[in-house]
């Protein structure tokens, strides 16, 4: 079948399809957490003393108590050999951003040949999966490659059904045979002690009596594309990247905003329906569904979760997204800018932190005791994100988000905060030392307490900043479509738990000193903003005035990956991570090792790609349709040759172009003289990129110049516009 023979036939059968009847919907009170081993659950199976001490460690963190295992292994088994499940995995989050398992069949061979099931607490609590095949960044010589899991009692164990039958999953950590986190948990984990044992100490300076255990929460939202399968099967762009790398831009876009407000179409809402039904069932709490700004766009978002919990969840969102989607027809895209010149998708990760004591330590509450605490909370972050800007921006850098992140589309590649204009004019006046009286009425009582009295207002919205406050949580916005979101939360517990451990000395200073706390507090604040004020920004971050504005006050620009990955090389980032016992000089190193390996390889697995799709289907194309200009050319003689020369002039020496500019990309991939992971990731950036994006223009400027029926690639129109 030609190129095009195939993309007519996908129009047909898309067009035909029958949209899957929509499952009879379960009550959602029967569905909720029906596959997860929760609370609940155990408390029902488990003796009374067994329950108590595995939902202490569940609530503070506190060490398992390593008797306890047996009884909730054996109870664990119990209820899902009941539910249908032969197999357990361990589950684990390497930090390649993706999730990984060993299954493993209950069943135990006895010497005289029979079977019974078998589950230890043992082999609940610790796991040895195939190590080597898992980047580690340097940590571990083959011969020692081994890897262990380990439970991770805080994070619910539940069944996933497929088609294959029912399989307990169980969450875990990944570290090495020495110790060393091979994955994204560990260290998100001790992020969030680290930033509980510094808040602890705040709050409890701030004259707060009892002080429970400080967690971080995390509710995700995430954004993707539906493309037909049918269309879908014939990119081996999308296939292989995840993202188109030709296809010119069509004539209609996403500039009627009529995809956002529109109707979700059917064939998606039955997608949606069987996502979230999946998604209840694990205890996901799936909240908002809607289109997105381009066509074809959609996100879904759940209700926020302890940032550990969430973080497991969204894998399997992501997971849940792409395995629905193959069953409805489609292929979803968790890609930042799948198609050139439509928008991308991202994630935003809300995140805020608090306790069961104090309550959302971001939310500014009702009275002027927990305005002032607020303050210190929000000041923590205004000093954390000033400090190690450059480490949030590394935090997101991977080659696909280097399609939104200082590319021409927003959000930029700076780090600011913004805080609405309520708290930026508070923080302001902080700064000054003229907190006496607001423009805005009713925003400031300042009666007797030097603090300012603030109003609970979700805020503004300001979409172009990276990082804002939206009234009770900051949003980081900028976090990339596929990414793992305990990267960013790591950074952001990290850097939240050295500004408090900073301002729990800085307070205890003043406060020996003889200052009242709102003084001290403010005292504080004022060097705060003195020092790092330069961080804030509420102003318009997609313009170009921006770029110059944080240029002068200091802030890092830092647009591609190979400019961000080596923050983590920095003595200072080293040191953060060290001080809060996050990683380990080792365990940094063999993470910047590990991104900069996956940024590099993206790039020249697209590049080969591009080569390949040049060569391979369109310049035959181009070729094919040529040779029928020349016929045709030749057959009307005398009759108005004119245009048909013109148009084959063009084609002609389009192709010639981009079979020149692919061979000098094919040349520029064969280079091996780096002196440096460094060197190779800014080679990638400056030469292999643009090289790609030059072919591209060619192949793009070809199909415009072509007859539609030799065309051998879905195009955007199609892909984008027919469901
Ligand atoms: P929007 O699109 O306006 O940003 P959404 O409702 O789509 O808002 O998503 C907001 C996300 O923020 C949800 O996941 C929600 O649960 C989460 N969220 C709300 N409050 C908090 C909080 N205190 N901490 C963390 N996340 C929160
Ligand atoms: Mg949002």
């Amino acid at each position: 079948m030609s190129g095009n023979a195939a993309r007519v036939q996908a129009i047909h059968q898309i067009t035909n399809r029958e949209v899957m009847a929509p499952k009879p919907s379960e009550r959602l009170e029967e569905m909720w957490a029906e596959n997860v081993f929760n609370l609940s659950k155990m408390q029902a199976s488990l003796p009374k003393a067994v329950f108590k001490s595995i939902k202490n460690t569940i609530v503070t963190g506190e060490k398992l108590d390593p008797s306890v295992a047996d009884a909730v292994a054996t109870a664990m088994r119990d209820w899902a050999m009941a539910k249908g499940a032969l197999y357990y995995a361990h589950v684990f989050y390497p930090m390649t951003n993706l999730t990984a398992e060993k299954h493993d069949g209950f069943i135990s061979v006895q010497g005289d040949g029979s079977v019974i099931s078998e589950f230890s607490g043992k082999v609940l609590v610790q796991g040895e999966p195939d190590g080597s095949s898992f980047p580690n960044g340097g940590i571990r010589d083959t011969f020692e490659a081994r890897g262990y899991t380990g439970w991770d009692v805080t994070s619910p164990a539940y069944i996933m059904e497929t088609d294959n039958g029912a399989t307990l999953c169980i969450p875990t950590v990944f570290v090495s045979w020495t110790g060393e986190a091979l994955d994204k948990k560990v260290p998100l984990l001790r992020s969030i002690a680290a930033m509980d044992k510094a808040a602890r100490k705040v709050l409890t300076l701030l004259g707060n009596t009892e002080v429970a255990h400080v967690n971080s929460s995390c509710g995700a939202e995430q954004e993707y594309f539906l493309i037909d399968a049918n269309f879908a099967s014939q990119r081996p762009d999308l296939l292989l990247a995840g993202r188109t790398l030709f296809g010119k831009a069509p004539a209609k876009g996403q500039e009627f905003d009529d995809h956002y407000f529109g109707a979700i179409p059917e064939r998606v809402q039955v997608f949606m329906q069987d996502v979230e039904e999946t998604l209840y069932k694990l205890g996901i709490p799936a909240k908002t569904r809607h289109n997105e700004v381009a066509p074809g766009q959609f996100e879904i978002a759940p209700f926020f979760e302890a940032a550990n919990v969430a973080s497991d969840h969204q894998q399997l969102i992501m997971t849940i997204l792409k395995h629905t989607a193959k069953k409805h027809g489609f292929m979803c895209l968790l890609h930042e800018k799948p198609f050139a010149g439509i928008n991308g998708s991202g994630k935003h990760v809300n995140w805020s932190v608090g306790n069961s004591t104090q309550g959302n330590l971001l939310d500014p509450g009702d009275s002027p005791h927990d305005n002032a605490q607020f303050l210190v909370f929000c000041g923590a972050v205004i000093r954390g994100v000033h400090k190690y800007g450059p480490l949030m921006r590394a935090a997101i850098a991977t080659a696909s988000n280097d399609h939104r992140l200082g590319a021409n589309e927003a959000p930029p590649a700076i780090m600011s905060v913004y805080l609405g204009s309520q708290l930026e004019e508070v923080f302001e006046q902080i700064k000054t030392g003229t907190v006496t009286e607001s423009k805005q009425k009713g925003v400031m009582d300042l009666g007797v307490d030097v603090l300012p009295h603030l109003t609970k207002d979700a805020g503004d919205r300001n979409r172009t900043s990276p990082f804002a406050f939206t009234g009770n949580r900051f949003e980081f916005r900028a976090v990339g479509s596929n990414q793992s979101v305990s990267g960013p939360l790591i950074v952001l517990n990290t850097m939240l738990a050295d500004s408090l451990d900073w301002m729990g000395n800085r307070l205890e200073t003043e406060l020996a000193k003889g200052l009242d706390l709102n003084t001290a507090i403010i005292t504080i604040l004022k060097e705060v903003m003195e020092t790092h004020g330069a961080v804030v920004f509420g102003g318009n971050g997609y313009s170009e005035e921006w770029h110059q504005i944080a240029a002068e006050r200091g802030l890092a620009n830092l647009r591609t990956t190979a400019d961000a990955l080596p923050t983590l090389k920095e003595e200072y980032i080293e040191d953060l991570f060290k001080k809060t016992g996050v990683l380990t000089p080792v365990e940094l190193e063999s993470r910047f090792e590990v991104y900069a390996e996956q940024y590099i390889l993206s790039i020249e697995v697209e590049a080969k790609l591009v080569i390949s799709m040049a060569k391979t289907m369109i310049y035959p194309a181009a070729v094919e349709y040529l040779s029928k200009l020349a016929s045709t050319i030749a057959s009307l003689g005398e009759l108005g040759v004119e245009f048909e020369k013109e148009s084959a002039k063009t084609i002609a020496n389009l192709t010639n172009s981009m079979i020149a500019t692919t061979t000098k990309l094919s040349d520029a991939l064969a280079k091996h003289d780096f002196v440096s992971t460094e060197d190779k990731m800014q080679y990638c950036a400056q030469t292999l990129r643009p090289l790609m994006d030059e072919v591209r223009q060619y192949a793009d400027a070809l199909e415009g110049n072509i007859a539609d029926s030799f065309w051998p690639l879905p195009t955007y129109q199609e892909m984008l516009f027919i469901k």
